[in-house]
């Protein structure tokens, strides 16, 4: 019986880790809001008693539109109406939950329908759970599999609106009533328009969805608020910092190369141990840029479905990278778990 599920699994995965974020056509897009939500009181030091940095991190979740969406476009090969493939993903959620939690930390899980829109009809409360467990919810957003192909010709206003609901959904499924930040619709000049109006006001995680890379302009540890959004060409408006500007970016931290954020997924980075080894080189480096004074953010993505590299102890290699790599740093005061809000807000707070 587990066998068997164990094999259905893989297949589903392999299905699964061939589409969404890992495929040069798969896009995600945020959207934007009108109104920030009021920037929290709490504020996060940015120095340790030693008077050196201190670099906050944390562990992103991206929840892919698998099956046919709120929005009727399909998406995805497998199908989150499909009781097992939905069931084996919040198994892997909870895993992921509650080995950061062992480890002191809370994710930015990062949602959009159809698996929201499954959750609430079939009254599963995998996000309401995490929520109340002090995880935060968050929007990714495939602009494809919510706006249709093409959608970077759609106003403002429709962005905003599909935004709002698929925000919706997250809320009524998660038992939340606020959330701000967003993934998603890297390539839609107007994104950061569209957030605001949605409520949204702190981003992260950009990255081509044609190239499944990140410009090297966009890589560091200290956040900005942008001046505008981007084509994926120009980066002008983007790498600016305008101090009106209504949402905090928050890049992923010293990587070194372009393909990071999908490096995972590509059939030359030599599995998990591979990528856990440059994430934990990547960490390092971050540390080392990390500025007393400043606000210094890491984080990295992981995905329900993707932990493949060991059968017998699937999870074993991020049990080991946040025994091994992240505890000491976070002992030793130079690292400290934050959500992305909290991110933004110990941002906002310098
Ligand atoms: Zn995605």
């Amino acid at each position: 019986m587990r066998t068997l599920k164990r094999t259905s699994l893989f297949f589903a995965v392999l299905l699964f880790a061939s589409l969404a974020c890992g495929l040069p056509a798969a896009s995600a897009t945020p959207p934007s809001a009108e109104t920030p939500p009021a920037e929290a009181a709490t504020s996060l030091p940015v120095e340790n008693e030693a008077g050196s940095a201190i670099l906050l991190f944390d562990i992103g979740m991206h929840i892919e539109p698998m099956g046919e969406t709120a929005q009727g476009f399909p998406s995805g090969k497998s199908d989150y109406h499909k009781p097992q493939f939905f069931e084996r993903h919040v198994e892997d959620m909870l895993t992921l939950a509650q080995i950061v939690e062992a480890h002191g930390g809370r994710m930015t899980i990062q949602a959009q329908s159809p698996f929201t829109t499954v959750a609430i009809e079939s009254g599963n409360t995998i996000l309401a759970d995490l929520a109340a467990r002090g995880h935060e919810l968050a929007l990714h957003f495939h602009e494809d599999a919510h706006l249709g192909k093409n959608p970077e010709p759609l106003s403002v206003q429709q962005w905003c609106d599909v935004m709002k609901e698929e925000i919706s959904y997250i809320m009524q499924a998660g038992g939340v009533s606020d959330i701000r930040y967003w993934s998603g619709g890297n390539l839609y000049p107007n994104l950061y328009e569209a957030a605001e109006c949605a409520g949204l006001d702190v981003n992260s995680d950009w990255k081509s969805p044609a190239t499944q890379s990140t410009d090297m302009s966009l890589i560091g540890v200290n956040p900005w608020r942008p001046a505008g959004g981007t084509d994926g060409a120009d980066f002008t408006l983007f790498t600016q910092h305008d101090p009106n500007g209504a949402i905090v970016f928050l890049p992923e931290g010293q990587y070194d190369k372009e393909n990071f954020a999908s490096m995972r997924r590509s059939d030359d980075a030599g599995g998990d141990e591979a990528y856990f080894e440059y994430l934990k080189e990547s960490l390092y480096a971050s540390l080392s840029a990390a500025q007393a004074g400043k606000v210094n953010v890491f984080h990295f993505t992981v995905h329900p479905g993707e932990f493949l590299g060991d059968p017998q102890d699937p999870f074993g290699v991020i049990e080991r990278f946040l025994t091994e790599v992240v505890d000491p740093l976070v002992a030793s005061g130079q690292v400290q778990w934050a959500t992305y809000s909290q991110m933004a807000d110990a941002y906002a707070a310098k």
